[in-house]
């Protein structure tokens, strides 16, 4: 088990005091989505994301 693991409510903000951490894919507080707590799990998704729909809008075009 490592850290990267963990996952945390993704509304912990709306629902809780505090972030509610949990190692399933559901806060077991609210029962809403868990995210991972970690965001190198977005950040080099959103980059590659935008740079490919940028790759293959300007292919179409083209
Ligand atoms: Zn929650």
């Amino acid at each position: 088990m490592t850290t990267s693991d963990i996952r945390v409510c993704a509304d912990w903000r709306a629902h809780h005091d505090r972030p509610v951490y949990t190692l399933g894919d559901t806060c077991p507080a609210c029962g809403g989505d868990a995210v991972q707590s970690s965001p190198a799990r977005y950040n080099p998704e959103d980059p590659y994301g935008e740079y490919r729909r940028r790759a293959k809008r300007r292919a179409g075009r083209d």
